[in-house]
């Protein structure tokens, strides 16, 4: 059963709650989308109260949480607890827990990679009076409104009050905290139209976001901007900042990622994206070119996620 399949890996992204209804019963109409989306949601969050999360401690005071939706980086220091997005709320208990096993220091700055509920619905239990939530200005937007994600035909409710980032940037912004120089930039469209990679400059860490799932097929969110080409672009923004000794954290997948795993992803949507962009220039239909199989020579290694092979290729028509 599917949402077994989803339930027995960690870092599951709410990304995926949709994709996995798709695979396992092709396109539903709307209400049963509906249905089906939200009989997962309430799975996903019932798998998260329960989820255990891992700490991997990098260099420079750096820490990867791993369990809570996407994986969340956290610095620690004398100036407080910095987190790379927040994970779900309802893990609380255990993040709580697993910050307070880094340092009893409180969270004073949270930076939000984009505004999907995977990596930002903790924002809400997170933010309070003194801390700063720092993301770019279309993730503040997406997160005060209610945001309809036509592929899962689902509407995500604002986040409220203090978990609504209160900084907000367009291009590029700098911050210097625990003796670490974080340099925040926009991608411009990529996964969604609000991605923004952190870097960690002096201990050469680098945060992507679900610019980068490491070894599984990624969700592209075309209802707020993404696109196949911006996936593409982004890797190539993140290949260029980083070096064989950068230590990556990618939105989902291994939360301690290597570059030469980044350009192993890269080629793989470069591949992907010519296959589908062909059979839709020959005037295929998205059915006739899914079944045309143009992910199949990838499928056995990134494959193995809710991003089936079908639902990847309709992501990536979409956009070609
Ligand atoms: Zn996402």
């Amino acid at each position: 059963m599917k949402s077994e399949h989803i339930l027995s890996r960690r870092g599951f992204c709410l990304c995926c709650v949709g994709a996995a209804g798709f695979a396992a019963t092709g396109w539903l109409s709307p209400r049963a989308a509906y249905a089906e989306a939200r009989g997962i949601v309430s799975l996903i969050k019932d798998s998260a109260a329960k989820s255990v999360i891992s700490a991997h401690k990098l260099r420079n005071g750096v820490t990867v949480l791993e369990g809570s939706g996407g994986n969340v980086a956290v610095l620690s220091g004398n100036d407080g607890l910095v987190m790379i997005d927040a994970g779900i709320s309802i893990s609380r208990k255990q993040m709580t827990k697993a910050l307070a096993d880094i340092s009893p220091e409180p969270v004073t700055h949270l930076i939000n990679t984009h505004w999907h509920f995977d990596h930002a619905d903790g924002n809400s239990w997170i933010g309070t009076d003194t801390t700063k939530i720092i993301a770019h200005e279309n993730t503040r937007k997406y997160l005060s409104q209610v945001q309809r994600v036509e592929d899962w035909d689902y509407n995500f409710l604002p986040l409220h009050g203090n978990g609504v980032p209160q900084h907000v940037f367009s291009n590029e912004h700098a911050l210097t905290l625990n003796g670490e120089t974080l340099a925040l930039k926009y991608y411009g469209p990529a996964h969604t139209d609000g991605d923004i990679s952190v870097l960690f400059s002096e201990a050469d860490i680098l945060h992507v976001g679900d610019t980068f799932w490491n070894g599984i097929y990624p969700f592209i969110d075309h209802s707020t901007g993404g696109s196949i080409g911006g996936m593409i672009a982004a890797c190539e923004a993140n290949l260029l900042v980083s070096t064989n000794n950068t230590i990556i954290i990618p939105g989902h997948g291994n939360p301690v990622s290597t570059r030469s795993e980044l350009q192993g992803f890269r080629d793989m949507l470069v591949a992907i994206r010519e296959n589908v962009a062909t059979l839709k220039h020959q005037g295929r239909t998205r059915d006739e070119a899914v079944a045309a199989k143009p992910t199949a020579a990838f499928d056995a290694k990134w494959g193995q996620f809710v991003i089936d092979p079908a639902f990847f290729t309709r992501l990536v028509y979409e956009g070609v």
